[in-house]
C-alpha cells in the first residue's frame, strides 16, 4: 500500500522543477508503482481532479471550511490561519506550517501507528463531498480535521490543495495523459482520445497498464468532453475551407449534454456538471426522445418576450437554482436546440460522419427541439442565414464540416464559428479590490489572469471594472466572498475559480503585468459559469490576437 507521504513527496518534486518533460518523467516513474485502485485515484489527484465523474461528487469546500478544519487540527484561531495566508498567500503552506507547530489535541492527541495511505485520504475525501444537507458543513469540517491531525507537514501541504481542487504543482491534463502514456508505453494521442471520450483520467490510467485502452469508449451517464468550434476567417473563407458545409445558427445560449437512459435523464453543463435538477423542462423534453438510450449535444436559449434570447445571466440562474425550479421554469423558460448526437442504443455514435449523425438524430428527436441545418457550399445562402440569425439575436453561425467525426474536447477546424465582434478573452479572476464610499461593502474591480500553457500558471494582464449596478455588484460580490484567501488592505486575493468574459478595446504590452500584456478599456462581458478554470484563455491566445491586431493596425 503507498503511503499518502510518498505522494506528497511527488508533488514536492514536480512542484521544484520548471521543465514540462522534467514533470512528465517523475509523475510517470510514480504512477508505475502503484497498484490499480491507487493509480486511479492518483493520477486524478495530481492534476486536482478528485472523484470519477460516475461518481456524480462534488467537493464543496470554499476556504471557511478549510481554514476551520486545519484551526481545529492544530488547535490554533482560524484568526492564527488567516494571519498566516497574509503573509504566505498559499493554502498549502498555511496547512503545512500550521500543523508544523499543531498541539496534539482531538484527533491527534490519538497515537496513529501506520502513516497516511492514499487511500485512507481519498476515501476521507470522498466522505468529506459526499456530505451534503443539513449539518454538511461539520461533517466537512471534521474529515478534513481527521486528515489535518494525522497529516505530517508536507502531506497538510497537499491535503489542503486536494480539499480546494487545486493542486498548483504546475501539470496540468495534458502532463498527466503524457505520463500516463510513458508509464504505460501506449501512445499519447491515444491515451488522449481515451480521455476525451470517458472524461476519467482514473479509469484511462489503469486501462493504458493493461493495454486495454482501446476498449474505452463514450459511456452512458458519464458526461464526455464537449466538441468546440474555432474561430472561422470570414464566411467566404471559412465556407471555401469546409467545401459543402453543415450550416447552423450560432444559438445564443449555453450548451448542454444529454444522458438519456431509459426515462432516466441527466443533463451536463459545459463543465461537465449535472445540471438535471435545475432543468425540468428539458429533463421531460428529453424523456420524449425516441430512443432507450442516447446521448444528445445541443444548446439551450432563454428566449424572451419579444422572441429575442435572454441575456446569457438570465440561462446561468436557470443552471444555479437548486430550490423552486418549477417556477423559475415558468418564469424563464428555455428551449432545446439539438444538433448532434454523441451515443444510440448501446453504440458510440462519434466516429459516423456528421451528416449520418444528423439523421440518426432527426430519426428520434421531434423537429421542434432541433437545431436548423442547411447543407450547402454557397457562400452567399451562408450569408443569409448569418443574417437570420443576427436578426433574431443570435450569435453568428457555426460552419460544420459535414463530412467530419464527433471530436470530443477538440476544437478543430471542423467547426467553425462565425461571430461579428472582435473575440472577447476569457479570464480567471484572481484578486479584487473593496470599492470606496457608498460602494464600500461590494468588490468593485477585479484581477484578471490568463492561463500560460507552458508552465500551467495564471498570469495577470490586467483590472477590470464591471461598471455594474448596486445590485448586480452584490450578487457578483457574494459570489466571490467564499473565494477570498488573503485580505490585503483593500485588495483581496481570490482563489482563481471564476471565469470573466472581458471585451476590449484593444491587446498592449506591457511589464506592470506578468502575461506581458495590458488590455485597453476592457470591459465585463458576463461570468462564464460555465466554464472551468483550465479553460481559461491561454497566453498564446493573447499573444496571437495580439499579432492579428497588429497586422489589423497595419494594414489599415
Ligand atoms: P463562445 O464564447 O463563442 O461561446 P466557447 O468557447 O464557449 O465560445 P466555442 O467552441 O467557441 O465555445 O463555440 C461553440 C459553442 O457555441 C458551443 O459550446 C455551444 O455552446 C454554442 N453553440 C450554439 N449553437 C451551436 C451549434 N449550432 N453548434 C455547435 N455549438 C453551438
Amino acid at each position: 500500500m503507498s503511503s499518502f507521504l510518498s505522494f506528497a513527496e511527488l508533488c514536492q518534486r514536480v512542484e521544484g522543477v520548471s521543465g514540462s518533460l522534467e514533470k512528465v518523467d517523475l509523475v510517470a516513474a510514480f504512477l508505475k508503482n502503484l497498484d490499480d485502485d491507487e493509480l486511479a485515484v492518483a493520477s486524478g489527484f495530481i492534476m486536482g481532479d478528485l472523484f470519477s465523474p460516475s461518481m456524480d461528487l462534488v467537493m464543496g469546500v470554499g476556504p471557511s471550511i478549510l481554514y476551520e478544519a486545519m484551526a481545529r487540527a492544530c488547535g490554533c484561531s482560524t484568526e492564527r490561519i488567516s494571519d498566516m495566508l497574509r503573509a504566505t498567500g498559499d493554502p498549502g503552506l498555511v496547512a503545512s506550517a500550521a500543523v508544523d507547530k499543531k498541539k496534539p489535541i482531538g484527533f491527534a492527541a490519538f497515537i496513529k501507528d501506520e502513516p497516511l495511505s492514499i487511500k485512507e485520504v481519498y476515501q476521507r475525501l470522498v466522505a468529506v463531498a459526499r456530505a451534503s444537507g443539513k449539518g454538511s458543513q461539520d461533517a466537512k469540517v471534521k474529515n478534513l480535521q481527521y486528515l489535518f491531525s494525522q497529516a505530517t507537514p508536507l502531506e497538510a501541504q497537499y491535503i489542503a490543495r486536494l480539499a480546494i481542487e487545486d493542486m498548483r504543482i504546475g501539470i496540468g491534463e495534458g502532463g498527466v495523459r503524457d505520463a500516463i502514456a510513458q508509464a504505460f508505453s501506449q501512445d499519447a494521442s491515444k491515451v488522449e482520445r481515451a480521455y476525451n471520450l470517458t472524461n476519467d483520467i482514473g479509469l484511462v490510467a489503469v486501462n493504458a497498464r493493461k493495454g486495454t485502452l482501446a476498449d474505452l469508449s463514450v459511456l452512458i451517464n458519464h458526461p464526455i468532453k464537449m466538441m468546440l468550434a474555432q474561430v472561422g476567417e470570414g464566411i467566404s473563407a471559412s465556407m471555401q475551407e469546409l467545401g459543402s458545409a453543415a450550416i447552423e445558427w450560432k444559438y445564443d445560449g449555453a450548451r448542454v449534454q444529454i444522458h438519456k437512459d431509459g426515462k432516466r435523464v441527466r443533463i451536463f453543463s459545459r463543465r461537465l456538471e449535472d445540471v438535471t435538477r435545475s432543468l425540468p423542462e428539458i429533463v421531460r423534453l428529453a424523456q420524449e426522445v425516441r430512443a432507450d438510450k442516447a446521448i444528445l449535444d445541443g444548446e439551450v436559449v432563454a428566449i424572451g418576450k419579444d422572441s429575442r434570447p435572454l441575456a446569457f445571466q438570465e440561462i446561468l440562474k436557470r443552471f444555479r437554482r437548486k430550490y423552486n425550479v418549477e417556477k423559475q421554469a415558468k418564469e424563464t423558460p428555455l428551449h432545446l436546440f439539438l444538433f448532434d448526437l454523441i451515443y444510440l442504443d448501446g453504440q458510440s455514435t462519434v466516429d459516423l460522419p456528421l451528416t449520418r449523425r444528423r439523421e440518426l438524430l432527426e430519426g428520434i428527436a421531434d423537429p421542434s427541439i432541433l437545431a436548423d441545418q442547411v447543407i450547402s457550399d454557397s457562400v452567399q445562402r451562408a450569408e443569409e442565414i448569418y443574417h437570420q440569425a443576427l436578426e433574431k439575436g443570435h450569435e453568428g453561425l457555426i460552419l460544420k464540416n459535414s463530412m467530419s467525426v464527433y471530436a470530443p474536447g477538440k476544437r478543430g477546424k471542423n467547426w467553425l464559428k462565425i461571430k461579428p465582434v472582435m473575440e472577447t478573452l476569457d479570464l480567471a479572476v484572481i484578486g479584487a479590490k473593496w470599492g470606496e464610499g457608498r460602494r464600500a461593502s461590494f468588490l468593485g474591480s477585479y484581477r484578471l489572469a490568463c492561463l500560460d500553457e507552458a508552465t500551467s500558471k495564471l498570469q495577470d494582464i490586467g483590472w477590470v471594472a464591471t461598471g455594474l449596478t448596486d445590485e448586480a455588484l452584490a450578487e457578483l460580490t457574494e459570489l466571490f466572498r467564499e473565494l477570498i484567501l488573503v485580505q490585503n488592505g483593500m485588495e483581496v486575493e481570490l482563489k482563481p475559480a471564476v471565469i470573466f468574459e472581458v471585451a476590449y478595446e484593444e491587446i498592449q504590452k506591457s511589464q506592470s503585468y506578468s502575461s506581458g500584456y495590458a488590455l485597453r478599456f476592457p470591459r465585463l462581458v458576463r461570468v462564464r459559469d460555465d466554464k472551468s478554470l483550465e479553460e481559461a484563455d491561454s497566453l498564446e491566445r493573447v499573444e496571437s490576437l495580439y499579432r492579428v491586431q497588429r497586422g489589423r493596425n497595419n494594414s489599415r
